[in-house]
């Protein structure tokens, strides 16, 4: 059994974000993280690692210095790494990356007991759609928010985080799931993790190694491949500062009905 654990390097946002004039983000400037909500996926993967021994194996798709986000979670725990870079695969977007990821996944192979694990979005792109994109590609069974997960033989319990409560899903291997950070604390690296990482096999899959993969065709992957283009990128105007009412409950609901009547608004 494997557990595949797709991990996605993001600019950090909780510093300056540094923007360039044309709207984009200035990521050579931006310090690196892994993407938070994978990182919740990988704790996932590791404490099912515990109690089965079973092998995690991270992927990310990204440029060179995506090995090093690779290497800090081979030194929290994971087996092996893969890194999907090429110059082909550059400017891809979700659909693209998607692709790609899922000829990556295939190709170390997917099977019966194993689980593939995503974050559930990434705090750049934000969309929330390279996840379930992998699991329609690879015909995997998903569950998108887990909060929880349980492990029993080849039946996985989720608990899915809905907007007001909670869903259960028992879902069967081989699956994909989408973790949020409800789901676990992720551990650091430990000493003796950091010292064998260097050890652990990190494998870089080209566009060589997947171009005669079913999935990745020059109309599917890289910028020419992305059905959706970036139109415009641009910071939202601040707002002016609210209009404070002071006074007791219903006189206050009084003056507010009262305004919202004169703008025509009720
Ligand atoms: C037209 C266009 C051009 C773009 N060009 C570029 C570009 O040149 N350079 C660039 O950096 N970005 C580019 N992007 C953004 C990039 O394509 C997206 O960040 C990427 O498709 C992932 O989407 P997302 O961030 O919304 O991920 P989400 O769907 O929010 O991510 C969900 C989960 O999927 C997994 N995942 C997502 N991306 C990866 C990844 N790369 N590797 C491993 N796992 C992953 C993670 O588990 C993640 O938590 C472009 C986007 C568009 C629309």
């Amino acid at each position: 059994m494997k557990i595949i654990v797709s991990i996605k390097q993001v600019p950090d946002t909780s510093g300056k974000v540094a923007v360039n004039p044309d709207g984009t983000l200035n990521r050579a400037s931006m310090q690196t993280i892994t993407n938070p909500d994978d990182m919740n996926a990988l704790e996932a993967a590791l404490k099912i690692k515990d109690a089965t021994g079973c092998k995690v194996i991270v992927v990310t798709m990204g440029p060179a210095p995506a090995a090093g986000m690779l290497r800090e979670a081979l030194a929290m725990g994971a087996d092996e790494a893969i890194l999907v870079s090429a110059r082909e695969f550059g400017g891809s977007d979700t659909y693209a990356t998607s692709q790609i990821l899922a000829a990556a996944i295939n190709k170390v192979g997917v099977e019966a007991d194993d689980i593939v694990l995503c974050g559930r979005q990434a705090i750049d792109g934000d969309t929330a759609q390279v996840g379930p994109q992998i699991a329609e590609k690879l015909h995997l069974p998903q569950v998108t928010y887990a909060a929880d997960i349980q492990k029993d033989g080849n039946t996985i319990t989720v608990k899915r985080m809905l907007e007001d409560g909670y869903m259960t899903i028992k879902v069967q291997t081989p699956c994909l799931i989408t973790c949020i950070k409800e789901l676990n604390e992720p551990r650091y690296m430990s000493i003796g993790g950091i010292y064998e990482t260097y050890s652990k096999p990190l494998a870089t899959y080209d566009y060589e190694k997947l171009k005669d993969h079913p999935l990745i065709d020059a109309t599917t992957i890289g910028l020419k491949g992305s059905p959706t283009n970036i139109f415009r990128s641009f910071t939202p105007p601040q707002k002016g500062v609210g209009m404070m009412l002071e006074g007791a409950g219903k006189e206050t609901c009084e003056k507010l009905a009262g305004i919202l009547a004169d703008k025509h608004i009720i």
